[in-house]
């Protein structure tokens, strides 16, 4: 659009309240200029004077392209804040969840939605066959993953994080032992802060190495405003059962609101492997959907939020 300088002049002294000389004084200045470097560059000077007027309205021109780039830069800075809040300082976690133990999320409309949990990795091979097998099913997972592991194999952290899945804390060492108050914060806190380093998450899920609620550790993630992330369906895969009897573990016990729990690492995971497929397919089959644990928390806040309004 070009406008007329008359137009360009008052709009701006709506915005910015120049005074007006001020402003005639420097869209001559502009013009004298552009006329100056014009001449430079075309030594036939009645062509420049023929485009004088049109200089004058690309001082205009410019003003506006000055301000659509800062419009732009502000909108990227936005878009990059958003990035960095879903990317970089974790997932939100209602104040109900916060220091307390889930074992599963309680939906009063019965929603069959199930959240898959893999522990103990990053492990070499069998992660990404898991991300792998849940990429091509278009699933996302939470993985809790041991410090110590993503230590070895940061590049699998990032693989998680950058496919849309859920990262999680499981301790540094998976020790089952008792830990005093400093060691169960070095445990909790070390991983808190590599998780953070390599993959920009800040976490707010942990899950007690064995499931063991009294030997410090769930203690002190509670008191750190962690959800304390159990599990409501075992698949016992740790004891590496033949594949029909892991399956079954996992659909027996699965209910709507469910977390499934899985391992991606610490040890042999072939058969987890052979068995994630189908224990898909199943519950695709039962009409359930795949949420991440976050998404599941939320939903059962959601609901307990709608059901406190209508209480009143
Ligand atoms: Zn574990």
């Amino acid at each position: 659009m070009v406008r007329s300088l008359k137009e360009y002049e008052v709009e701006n002294n709506k915005s910015f309240l120049w005074p007006e000389g001020i402003l005639i004084a420097l869209l001559a200045l502009g013009g004298v200029f552009s006329l100056a470097f014009m001449m430079l560059l075309r030594p036939n000077a009645s062509e420049a004077q023929s485009r004088q007027s049109i200089d004058i309205k690309d001082v205009s021109a410019n003003v506006g392209t000055q301000h659509r780039i800062e419009n732009l830069k502000a909108a990227m800075l936005t878009s990059w804040q958003q990035e960095a809040q879903t990317k970089g300082l974790g997932y939100p976690l209602a104040p109900r969840f916060q220091g307390a133990i889930i074992e599963e999320a309680k939906l009063t409309q019965g929603e069959k939605v199930i959240a898959l949990t893999f522990d103990d990795g990053p492990w070499p091979q069998s992660t990404e066959q898991v991300l792998d097998i849940l990429k091509s099913n278009n699933i996302k997972g939470t993985f809790f993953v041991v410090g110590q592991n993503l230590k070895n194999y940061p590049e699998l952290g990032k693989q998680i994080v950058a496919e849309g899945h859920v990262i999680a804390n499981h301790t540094w060492h998976h020790w089952y032992h008792f830990l005093n108050p400093q060691a169960a914060a070095f445990e909790i806190d070390r991983t808190e802060d590599l998780i953070y380093q390599v993959t920009g998450v800040k976490t707010n899920l942990f899950r007690p190495p064995g499931g063991f609620l009294h030997n410090g550790l769930a203690a002190y993630a509670k008191g750190q405003k962690y959800a304390v992330v159990m599990w409501s369906a075992d698949s016992t895969d740790y004891k590496q059962p033949p594949v029909p009897k892991l399956i079954d573990n996992v659909i027996k016990d699965s209910k709507p609101g469910g977390i499934v729990l899985m391992h991606d690492g610490g040890g042999n995971r072939s058969k987890t492997i052979q068995a994630l497929p189908e224990i898909i397919s199943n519950f695709r089959k039962q009409g359930y959907r795949f949420v991440t644990v976050p998404e599941i928390l939320e939903m059962e806040d959601a609901d307990k939020k709608l059901l406190a309004n209508k209480k009143q």
